[in-house]
């Protein structure tokens, strides 16, 4: 039966597909497609997993003491049960044999299959065995490491039918859409590459950073869809509507031909916008406008390059840090990092912001940030200025990497002058560093986030000891209106359009202005086509977002008049009631 889950829509676009659903704490398993004569390889793999553990297993039993608590024997027998059941190794095949699963993937798609059975048991019993599945799993996934066979392009995907009758008949790939409760962003760059046409999660805002990096992959997304996890089962039919924020599961078929339309009209929308791809951004009324792009991983250069950005405003750097178990990458293997992202910009500068982890990009996603209140934790600059050897590795491989090409440097959350002067004076003893050692290294400008109010309004002394700002609309959001940006449940407080956020950006490009500095702005607002009239009126001509929006937001800039736009701005800026502006904001969202 057909039924549809309400959450927020964080990438645009339409997503069909069949669900994959993934337990929290399993989407660092790959997932990718093997080829048909690797199959029973693959099986085999599982196989020698299973029997590992099982020996492991039969060795402890024997090796028992006499004494040990019967819980612990009767515990030993039911993994060995569990091991040998059917319901396991039969279902891990099919996935593997039906459907090209990897073994891992294969192997936790199971999984939750079971665990959605336990769970419906009546038996409490029963339904705690769960656990002991999870943990047979746990250590088959653990034998079998080390021994994957190499990863499948997601090119190379087998092509598999769709019920008959069900969707158009030049739909013969159906693509698959993930499915899960919670996925870290680090675990979202994980899927960067994969095979997955669209994301679901039951918890996340609009501006979390997993929201953030589905975003950049363009791929239709809804975050805050409460129990998604729950309500759809493996293997379900799912559209997802990325513009709405809506997850229909089962559809019916007039309802799949309906979406199936949407998705081919936003097919020849993007390919009509790839035509703006060499058009300078300029205003009807002659301003230049800058479109960068914000990037996560040096490979995301391509993208943006291809998308026709005049640079990279925002390098995530931190995500070169994640994931790695507690070992941080050192100095060269940074610079070799920030030199592929220099040289994959072909000549455009490239602005790296430093580390900025904490709240909710945990460096390891078992690294549970215990504090209350994470988002007012160590995080970003402090995080880095509490561990100053650690920063200035960062900062050495940055100023090395300025030798090959133009290179910006921008300090994430800065709110306090002792932390300005803190950070700069790093900046010189990293220098002093490489001129000791006699290493090249280029110059760079130095610029600061705006992203807490209390910078934004002490904006002039930044401009003293910066070369240039760059707000953080998400953060200074979220910190101004007192909103968890990762929280679902207060997501409609989250207001870009609150005229206090408004009041904060639109004096600091004013005050950036009258200093003739540069200000950007990388927040997800700069990404927002319902904004850009509005961010041009108050006088922003520098934009960085992710490069699947540039094409958009471009259309929107050669389209606008900041003769026009000003006023109507100041307008806007002086009203108390965000409402007058929504619909207009909205209209441009929907591209009316
Ligand atoms: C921001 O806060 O707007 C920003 C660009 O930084 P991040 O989203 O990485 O916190
Ligand atoms: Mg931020």
């Amino acid at each position: 039966m057909t039924f549809s889950i309400h959450g927020l829509a964080v990438a645009r676009g339409i997503a069909i597909g069949r669900a994959v659903l993934v337990a929290s704490g399993r989407a660092d398993v790959a997932h990718y497609f093997v080829q048909p004569e690797q199959v029973e390889d693959e099986i085999e793999r599982v196989r020698r997993g299973r029997n590992a553990v099982v020996e492991e297993l039969q060795r402890l039993q024997v090796e028992m003491p006499a004494d040990a608590p019967h819980e612990l024997t009767a515990l030993l027998d039911v993994h060995l049960m569990l091991l040998q059941d059917e319901a396991l190794t039969g279902g891990v095949k099919h996935w593997i044999t039906e459907r090209l699963y990897n073994a891992e993937w294969a192997l936790t798609t199971q999984l939750e299959v079971i665990a959605r059975q336990f769970d419906e048991m009546e038996d409490e019993y029963l339904r705690e065995r769960k656990a002991d599945l999870e943990q047979v799993v746990e250590r088959i996934l653990r034998h079998m490491k080390g021994v994957a066979l190499p990863v499948v392009p997601p090119a190379h995907s087998p092509r598999r039918k769709t019920p008959q009758g069900l969707l158009p008949s030049d739909m013969l790939d159906t693509p698959l859409v993930l499915v899960a409760h919670d996925l870290s962003p680090a675990d979202m760059l994980q899927f960067k590459q994969s095979v997955f046409a669209g994301f679901v999660t039951d918890v996340g805002g609009k501006t979390s950073h997993t929201a953030i990096v589905a975003r950049s992959m363009g791929i239709p997304s809804v975050v805050g869809a409460r129990a998604a996890s729950q309500l759809v089962r493996q293997d379900d039919w799912v559209i997802i509507d990325g513009d709405a924020g809506v997850v229909i599961v089962d559809p019916s078929p007039i309802i799949l031909a309906e979406y199936g339309f949407r998705q081919r009209q936003a097919e020849l929308e993007r390919e009509r916008l790839t035509r703006l791809r060499h058009t300078c951004a300029i205003t009807s009324d002659g301003h230049k406008v800058e479109l960068l792009a914000n990037i996560e991983q040096p490979g995301d250069a391509l993208a943006a390059v291809r998308a026709g950005a005049v640079g990279v405003g925002l390098f995530r750097s931190e995500f070169l840090f994640m994931g790695k178990s507690g070992h941080l990458p050192g100095e060269d293997e940074q610079y070799r990092a920030y030199c592929e992202a220099i040289d994959g910009m072909q000549g455009l500068p490239v602005t790296i912001r430093t580390i900025d982890v904490g709240a909710d990009k945990p460096l390891d996603k078992g690294h549970k940030d215990n504090h209350l209140n994470p988002a007012l934790g160590l995080r970003a600059i402090r995080w880095s200025l509490a561990d100053p050897v650690m920063f200035r590795t960062q900062l050495r491989a940055v100023l090395r990497a300025a030798a090959h090409g133009k290179v910006n440097l921008l300090f994430p959350m800065l709110a306090h002058q002792h932390e300005i002067r803190q950070t700069l004076a790093q900046v010189d003893l990293a220098r002093a560093e490489l001129d000791a050692r006699g290493a090249p290294y280029g110059p760079v400008q130095l610029g600061a986030m705006i992203e807490v109010p209390a910078a934004a309004l002490m904006v002039r002394s930044f401009l003293k000891h910066f070369d240039f700002l760059s707000i953080g609309t998400n953060d200074l959001i979220q910190y101004t209106l007192a909103i968890d940006r990762a929280d679902e449940a207060v997501a409609h407080l989250y207001d870009p359009l609150h005229p206090a956020v408004l009041r904060l950006v639109a004096d600091v490009i004013a005050q950036g202005q009258a200093q003739g500095k540069s200000v950007c702005v990388c927040g997800e607002t700069a990404g927002d086509v319902g904004m850009t009239r509005l961010l041009l009126g108050l006088g922003l001509r520098s934009f960085s977002m992710h490069p699947a929006q540039i094409l958009a937001v471009k259309q929107e800039v050669l389209r606008a008049d900041t003769r026009k736009l000003a006023p109507w701005a100041q307008q806007v800026l002086q009203g108390d009631e965000p409402e007058d502006w929504r619909e207009p904001v909205e209209a441009r969202r929907q591209g009316f």
